[in-house]
Formats: C-alpha cells, sequence, structure tokens
C-alpha cells in the first residue's frame, strides 16, 4: 500500500482518499503548516471514503504542510491547486530574470519553483542553499567568476528531492548532461551586432525552409564540415562538376529568409555519436540551448553557442534573414523535463481526470495559456532575437499555442528595430482548452502579423494532404479551378465564401514542406500513369503559382530540383540517405533552378506580386475569363500591367489578351528566352500544354 497524501486540489480545499486508510472514525482532523495550525471550515466524506476538507483561508505553499487525523499522518501535496487562476496571480513570477546572470566578480541565479519546500544550487559539486521570494522564484548570488562552472537545483517538492536543470540554461554538456555557466560576451563572431543586412518586410519575404544537418550531409556538397552549423558557413562550395552548392547555391536562389527546422536543443541524437541517429528536431529539451549534435564538438559547452552565431552570421552576410522553428506546444518527456520536476502539474494542459492532454500527438501539450509558460516563451523568443540575432519564428503547431500568447509574442517583436516574421500551424487540434482560443487558423482575424500555412492552398493545388493519390489544380486537369481565384489573391477577399486572412501577409503560400511526401513523391503517386516530362510540368505549375500569388511563398529545399525522398511521407528519422540534400540531382536539374529563380526574381522585380493589403488586391488583380478550366489573371499597376495564365491540361489552348498592346512574353516554363509577342484585343494567343506563362506591358 501506498502513502496516502492529502492533495491541495484547490487554494483552500484538500482531497484525501481514506479508503485504503484503516482506523479513521469521524474524529475531527488538524491542518498543520509546519508547527502552525490551520483553521477547518468544513469536513465532507462521502461513501466513497473520499474525504474534501475546506480551509477558512488558502494555504500557503512552498512549506512542509500536514493533515492530522486521528493517528495518521499525511503530507499534503500540491495537485490540481497549481493549475488554478489563484495560483497563477499569487505566484506570478512574470517580472523575475530567471536563469543565471553572469558578471566576472559574481553569478546570480533564479530558479522559480513556488510548491517546493527547499531549493538549493548545486555549483561545481558545492551545495548551497537559496532563498525563497513571495511569488516562488527562488534566487541566490555566488561570488566568484564562474563561467564554465556546471550547476542544477536541488528541488524538494511533492516529497521527493531532485536534481534539476535549469529549464533557462542557456548552455549545456553534451547531451543535455548539465547545465552550465556561461560568459556569452566572447561568443559573438566579429561585426555580428554591427552587420548591415536587408531588413525585410513580411510582404517581400520568400521562405525556404532548410534542416541544418540535411543542407551539407551529403558528399556531393563539397562541404567541408557536413552536416554542420558551420557546413553552413562555408562559401562558394560546389559540386564535382563545379555547381554551387551549400549557403552560396541557397543565397544564389533569390528567397529572402532561411527558415532552419529546429536547432533548439532537442533529445533524439546523440550529440557525441550524431551518425549513429537522425532527427529532424521535434523532441524539444532546452529552448534556450543550440543543439549540440549541429557543433563540431558537443561536450565544450561554448562550441555550439559560438558556431551557432556563425552559421546566421554568414546567412546574414549573404543578405539572407533567418528564421528558426520553435516548438513550444510540447516536451521530449514529460515527466523527466525539468519543468515538471521543479513545479509538477503545472507546465501542462489536462483534462479533468488527471490525464495529459495531447493534442500534439506527442503525448503532452504546453499550457501556454499559464502565466509562467507564456513568460517561458516570451522569455524565449527574446533570447534568441537578442542573442542570436533572429529574425523570425516558424511556430511549430501554433494551433495549440493560446491566442492571448501569440498576441503578446507579436506585440513584443513590434519592439525590435528590425522585421521579425512570425508564422505558424494554425491547425486546429484537440488539446484541453476552448477551440477559440486557440491560435488555429480560425483565430487568424485576432492575430494580425502573424502568418498561417495555408493548407488550403496547398490541397487544392496539388490534391488533399491526407489522400495521397488525391488531385488537384495542377495534377487534376484543373480540378478545382473555380477555387483559384481565391487562392492567387490569397485568401483574403471577402467577396469569397469566407476570407481566411485579414490581409494577404497572412498566407504562407506552399505545396511542399518537411513534412509529408515532397511535391515530386507525391505526382509519382497521384499521377503515376504519366511520364516524368509531364509530371516536371505539373511541379513547374505549383512552384510557380506558390511564388507568384499573393502572401507569402514558402519553399522546401530541394523543392527547386524536384527533390524526393524516395516515397518517405515522415522522414523525421529516416536518416541521411533520405533527408540530405542531393547536390548531384541539384546539378541534373539546373535548368529548374534557374525556373525557380526567374519566378523569384520577376516577383521581386513588380510590387504587384507582393502587394499589402486586401484593399490594394481588390484594386488591381482581376480575373481574366479563360477558357475552363485555364487560370488567368490581370495584375493592373500603374507603370505596367502585368498578364499570368496556367494551363494545368496537357493540351495547347487558346486564350485571348485582356487588352491591345505590346504584351511581351517575360516568363515561361516551356520556354527560356522571353520574346516580344504583339497582341490585339480579343486576339487569342497560344498556351502550351502545362504551361505557366506570364505577360507584361508598359503602360502609356
Ligand atoms: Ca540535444
Amino acid at each position: 500500500m501506498g502513502m496516502t497524501i492529502a492533495w491541495l486540489d484547490e487554494k483552500d480545499r484538500l482531497t484525501v482518499d481514506l479508503s485504503e486508510v484503516s482506523g479513521w472514525n469521524d474524529c475531527e482532523p488538524k491542518v498543520l503548516i509546519e508547527e502552525a495550525s490551520l483553521a477547518i471550515d468544513s469536513v465532507d466524506v462521502n461513501d466513497d471514503r473520499m474525504a474534501q476538507i475546506t480551509l477558512t483561508k488558502p494555504m500557503e505553499l512552498g512549506k512542509d504542510a500536514t493533515l492530522i487525523w486521528e493517528d495518521h499522518v499525511f503530507p499534503i501535496y500540491p495537485r490540481k491547486v497549481v493549475r488554478t487562476a489563484w495560483f497563477d496571480d499569487v505566484y506570478d513570477a512574470s517580472e523575475e530574470q530567471l536563469g543565471f546572470h553572469y558578471t566576472k566578480s559574481q553569478t546570480s541565479f533564479h530558479v522559480w519553483a513556488p510548491t517546493a519546500v527547499e531549493v538549493k544550487l548545486l555549483l561545481n559539486n558545492t551545495t548551497h542553499p537559496m532563498s525563497r521570494k513571495s511569488c516562488g522564484a527562488w534566487h541566490l548570488t555566488v561570488a566568484g567568476d564562474w563561467h564554465g562552472a556546471l550547476y542544477a537545483y536541488i528541488v524538494t517538492v511533492n516529497g521527493k528531492e531532485q536534481l534539476v536543470n535549469d529549464p533557462y540554461a542557456i548552455a549545456m554538456t553534451a547531451n543535455s548532461g548539465s547545465s552550465v555557466v556561461l560568459d556569452l560576451t566572447s561568443t559573438d563572431p566579429d561585426q555580428f551586432r554591427e552587420l548591415f543586412y536587408p531588413s525585410i518586410p513580411a510582404e517581400e519575404a520568400v521562405i525556404y525552409e532548410l534542416h541544418v544537418r540535411d543542407a551539407t550531409v551529403a558528399e556531393s556538397s563539397g562541404v567541408k564540415h557536413k552536416g554542420k552549423f558551420l557546413g553552413l558557413t562555408e562559401k562558394n562550395t560546389c559540386t564535382q562538376a563545379g555547381l554551387s552548392t551549400g549557403l552560396s547555391y541557397i543565397a544564389s536562389l533569390g528567397c529572402t529568409h532561411v527558415q532552419l527546422l529546429p536547432i533548439q536543443d532537442y533529445a533524439r541524437v546523440d550529440e557525441e555519436n550524431p551518425k549513429d541517429g537522425y532527427n529532424w528536431g521535434y523532441d524539444p529539451l532546452y529552448y534556450f540551448v543550440p543543439e549540440g549534435s549541429y557543433a563540431t564538438d558537443a561536450t565544450i559547452p561554448s562550441v555550439r553557442v559560438k558556431e551557432c552565431k556563425q552559421m546566421i552570421h554568414a546567412i546574414h552576410q549573404q543578405g539572407l534573414a533567418v528564421i528558426i522553428d520553435v516548438v513550444f506546444n510540447h516536451v521530449f518527456d514529460q515527466a523527466e523535463s525539468a519543468l515538471e520536476k521543479l513545479v509538477p502539474g503545472y507546465y501542462f494542459r489536462y483534462h479533468s481526470d488527471g490525464q495529459l492532454s495531447n493534442g500534439s500527438g506527442t503525448g503532452n501539450d504546453l499550457a501556454t495559456e499559464r502565466k509562467m509558460v507564456r513568460k517561458l516563451i516570451l522569455d524565449c523568443v527574446n533570447y534568441w532575437i537578442e542573442e542570436y540575432q533572429v529574425d523570425g519564428f516558424r511556430f511549430d503547431l501554433m494551433g495549440l499555442i493560446d491566442v492571448k500568447t501569440m498576441q503578446m509574442v507579436r506585440e513584443h517583436c513590434l519592439e525590435v528595430d528590425r522585421p521579425i516574421l512570425l508564422l505558424g500551424e494554425g491547425w486546429e487540434l484537440d488539446t484541453q482548452l476552448a477551440a477559440e482560443q486557440m491560435a488555429s487558423l480560425a483565430q487568424a482575424d485576432q492575430l494580425l502579423g502573424i502568418s498561417f500555412f495555408n493548407d488550403q492552398f496547398r490541397d487544392v493545388v496539388k490534391g488533399s494532404q491526407f489522400d495521397a493519390v488525391d488531385t488537384g489544380f495542377v495534377n487534376g486537369h484543373g480540378k478545382h479551378h473555380n477555387r483559384m481565384d481565391q487562392l492567387v489573391s490569397g485568401c483574403c477577399q471577402s467577396r469569397f465564401n469566407f476570407a481566411m486572412f485579414l490581409d494577404p501577409k497572412q498566407s504562407v503560400n506552399y505545396v511542399e514542406c518537411h513534412d509529408n511526401h515532397t511535391l515530386w513523391d507525391r505526382l509519382l503517386l497521384s499521377n503515376p500513369e504519366l511520364d516524368d516530362h509531364a509530371r516536371i510540368r505539373m511541379h513547374q505549375l505549383a512552384t510557380g503559382l506558390v511564388i507568384l500569388s499573393q502572401g507569402i511563398p514558402f519553399l522546401h529545399a530541394g523543392q527547386e530540383f524536384y527533390r524526393t525522398k524516395q516515397g518517405d511521407e515522415n522522414s523525421y528519422l529516416s536518416g541521411d540517405a533520405i533527408n540530405q540534400l542531393d547536390w548531384e540531382r541539384r546539378a541534373f536539374h539546373d535548368d529548374n533552378v534557374d525556373w525557380v529563380r526567374s519566378l523569384i526574381a520577376l516577383r521581386k522585380k513588380y510590387y504587384l506580386f507582393r502587394m499589402k493589403t486586401v484593399r490594394e488586391i481588390d484594386d488591381h488583380l482581376h480575373m481574366i475569363v479563360a477558357p475552363d478550366p485555364v487560370l488567368g489573371f490581370m495584375l493592373m499597376g500603374v507603370e505596367e500591367d502585368i498578364v499570368v495564365f496556367v494551363n494545368p491540361t496537357d493540351q495547347d489552348r487558346l486564350v485571348e489578351m485582356p487588352a491591345t498592346g505590346r504584351w511581351q512574353k517575360c516568363l515561361s516554363n516551356l520556354s527560356k528566352a522571353s520574346r516580344i509577342v504583339s497582341c490585339q484585343i480579343d486576339l487569342s494567343t497560344k498556351l502550351g500544354a502545362y504551361e505557366l506563362a506570364v505577360w507584361v506591358k508598359r503602360r502609356g
């Protein structure tokens, strides 16, 4: 029989299960906090011998408390009380600076653990008692230079004493063994904070999603530090045949933002033997620490910090901004996480029966709506902006984060001296919080300034994500063509059944990302009867639509050379052979790389492809009546008009230009050279099978 516990479930109410307790009778119980007695208002024992004891005032936490009943002594431990509004208010440590603050003469430590009865600092094998503030933060300042010292907290809570790493640790030993004190002043590359690189507002962004290891790990990359942060600092690398690879290649595409799959410390790659494992990194451990397997030496805590900064600096030097993918919706191992050990039951969402909420599908959901979880997210976002100079965040499963937290992130980012791009997955998931409080697509109207992966765009263009053989506009002979007007105009106009977004900047347009099949692999499944030539054309249409539609274009690394994962639908731990960028393939499909470059260049050249508001789109974007299922639209500008036609069929089609004048065909996936075509009004022009073509006409 286990020890019976009196659980504090509300600020003034205990629950005790007496069914296993013998010799219990009706005598009055007593509650003691340390030695002092606490008055009881009422005692209620039901037929199942479950006792509810109501106190006359809230119980003070962080002190030894016991319930004495007859000759039984029960320890009182906080349980559901940590998830009450009362707890969030009374133990609000939002204003505390958690983690350590280092100087050469002393280091101070702060950790929040309001339900702990004792917290000690273990600093290089020496134990120091810490003092408690009323908000539940424990603190201590230790004289001396502690740069490089290992530390942890010895926390006594709910009857257990445990050694806990600092959830605010900024440096760790290999494989998240121990938190480390680090003097950050020597970790910056030269000119890290002075470097000028373009400030890119959301409407100008073209995002390129990249995994640090995939980027350079292939033999064919010609990169020295393969699979490492430093691999993305090497310039002018190339294949044996002399075609560009790595960072220089990426910069040559014309994208504006590199979005990195998680680079915060994650669990499932052995940092001392990274070649033995592989992971995308959606298994977060320490949010303020760069992942060690990307460092040349994970055992020296400063190395990953320096090398991560070097990578970001090198990307900035190419004129590119850096977005990091942050996984604030769950932790790798809830029971073993520092958060759970410090404040049991607080950081996660629970169902009323005490089971963990699992909207993330990974076993736990972080309760972002609680003050100190929100603080952790805000502090972390701020830290990566300030310390690592990142320019944006992609929120994994943002639909699990509450609206208010995302609004506060946005407000915070508006204060930064450069544009910070915020985007996320707004999927609506089954988590223990009201749907209208979640930062899902349905709440986009409350989240201006935050962009969402547009699943409608993805599914209409190539077929439903949830049916691998389904087809869409480009691979289904123009299927869904009646929805294309909504897609190309950013899904923000009220003239359609519903506007998904308040403005086009909220729409992240994509047909491929790290999840699910690559577009190439998908086309092999959805269109097996066709040859590669036809699939190449469909692929070109899909990528073309991504880049020329209103909203933010999003490309998955390698999409521009028909990336394949050999049919692997979820390659999160499939290893390098499946995941690595294949630079031989990039060389082989250099023509298509050029196609994507020219699409991006066109988008950058004409403001009409990247309008900021619904009003502008209303005024300047007009659909052209074309023979079904051909898509045509016209962008009417001040200096020029632009016409885009897309033919999703395998037959030539005749289309009519919408106005007389000299139209210049400036882009087509069927021909490289641009040529001048003069058209009269009503004069038909031919559109080839699977052709996406753009014409421009100067005004006046
Ligand atoms: Ca790790």
